[in-house]
């Protein structure tokens, strides 16, 4: 009998990936390791092997109403029984004007224009392409440069990564083909703190480059994958001033924290400011199919379509393909029904009580909730090829990066399986701590 029909199915399932099939930051020759999926529901992954976890993810803040929710399957068997896609060059849809309909009403006033890219990096690709073209519109041609903050993440496209944060972004490997930005510091001001000597440095910054630049553009409230950071709305209120006086542009990228994810739909709203750019994904489908979008205000758009060569210069094959924006209709409504201010606070009192007992424990610089998103900062690096498994042994998804234990729960997890989860993060923490610090003990001085 040969080796292949020997194996269980899964093992050669996952010896072809793992000869063949790179993942998000992968190694082809020293690959982490990766667990088969059969399927999903609720707020449960089911492996191969038939163990569950409870997903402390939502696939990276996607899955904001859990896996195979029945409206959004419904949503989607009835749009591909009717039309899966069509070029939307010379054509439109239901899906794409009802979508448009619900971001223009639930975005900020001034966001008025809405242009639907596949990815979220290409949505921001789309937000500094529109900056750029405005500027060109508009024959202020020195102004060429993004004014970014240390620590935020943009994607991993080209303009995209080039104002993702330069030390922990992937600046020195592409040195000298990525275009050269501006940085501010990252905000330390927390919620609630005073934001007057961050907001200074971002000023210094906007004063000294101030006429090259086009755009400021940021992650509102949270700082993501670039280090999950949370800072005071105030000093998004100080810098949407600051640009404004300065006749800088900015570009709010809510990839990850729109559609309820802080406590509020778009964190902007906690600053109660308008970008003039707009950025969403992510949550936008519910999680079901990849969507996002770049949303504009009038004069940005009345400007670029004033100007050379009269049309915005973008146009995916994909765009507004009606299954995702048919999806995406059908998650906002599913959120917009529900109480889910009163859930996204539940999870986050959750997630507050079930993560303190890491405060105490050695190797950890800090713990913090905001809205449901509960981040664990250790003072090391975790070790990849160890921690996700030591997680699944628990029962649960939860997928670190760099010195951070991190979740995203779907919102509809209730509270048992959110203290399994945060258990499981606390005794995986206390395992990891115990093991850095002997090891740092056994270290020759
Ligand atoms: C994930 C993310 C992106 C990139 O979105 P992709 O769909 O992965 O391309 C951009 N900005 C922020 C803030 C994100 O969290």
């Amino acid at each position: 009998m040969d080796e292949s029909c020997a194996s269980r199915p899964e093992e050669r399932l996952l010896r072809f990936d793992r000869e063949h099939l790179w993942h998000p930051y992968g190694s082809m020759t020293d690959p982490i390791p990766v667990w088969p999926v059969r399927e999903a529901e609720g707020v449960h992954l089911v492996l191969e092997d038939g163990r569950r976890l409870i997903d402390g993810m939502a696939s990276w803040w996607a899955v904001i109403h859990g896996y195979r929710h029945p409206r959004l399957v419904a949503a989607l068997r009835e749009q591909a029984g009717r039309l899966s896609h069509v070029m939307f060059g010379g054509l439109t849809h239901g899906p794409a004007v009802a979508l448009g309909e619900r971001l223009v009403r639930l975005t900020p006033e001034p966001l008025q224009h809405v242009f639907f890219a596949d990815s979220g990096s290409v949505a921001v690709e789309v937000a500094m392409k529109m900056a750029l073209q405005y500027r060109i519109a508009r024959g202020e041609s020195r102004r060429r440069r993004f004014l970014a903050l240390r620590h935020g993440y943009h994607g991993d496209t080209f303009a995209a990564m080039s104002v993702c944060d330069p030390e922990g972004g992937m600046h020195h490997l592409f040195t000298g083909f990525l275009p050269h930005q501006y940085f501010a510091p990252a905000p330390r001001c927390r919620p609630g703190e005073d934001p007057t000597q961050d907001l200074a440095a971002f000023r210094e910054v906007l004063l000294a480059h101030g006429e090259e630049i086009t755009a400021v553009i940021l992650e509102p409230v949270v700082q993501g994958a670039g280090g999950m950071r949370f800072y005071s709305p105030d000093y998004l209120a100080g810098v949407r001033r600051l640009c404004d006086r300065h006749g800088v542009l900015l570009i709010a990228d809510e990839i990850a924290t729109g559609f309820g994810r802080t406590g509020t739909l778009f964190a902007c709203e906690q600053a109660g400011i308008a970008p003039d750019l707009l950025c969403v994904g992510k949550a936008l489908t519910g999680g079901m199919l990849t969507l996002a979008a770049t949303l504009c205000t009038t004069e940005v758009a009345a400007t670029i379509s004033r100007g050379e060569p009269g049309l915005f210069m973008h146009g995916p094959t994909f765009m507004a393909n009606p299954l995702a924006c048919r999806v995406a209709c059908e998650s906002i409504d599913l959120l917009l029904e529900g109480d889910w201010k009163a859930r996204v606070r539940r999870i986050a009192q959750g997630l507050e009580a079930g993560l303190a007992p890491c405060r105490a424990l050695p190797g950890v610089r800090d713990v913090r909730v905001l809205g449901a998103i509960g981040v664990v900062e250790l003072d090391h690096p975790v070790d990849m090829h160890v921690l996700p498994g030591r997680f699944v042994e628990r029962g649960v998804w939860v997928r670190p990066f760099r010195n951070l234990v991190y979740v995203m729960p779907p919102f509809v997890m209730e509270d048992d399986d959110l203290e399994r989860l945060t258990a499981a993060i606390c005794e995986v923490v206390a395992l990891e701590a115990h093991a850095s610090s002997s090891q740092r003990e056994s270290k020759p001085a």
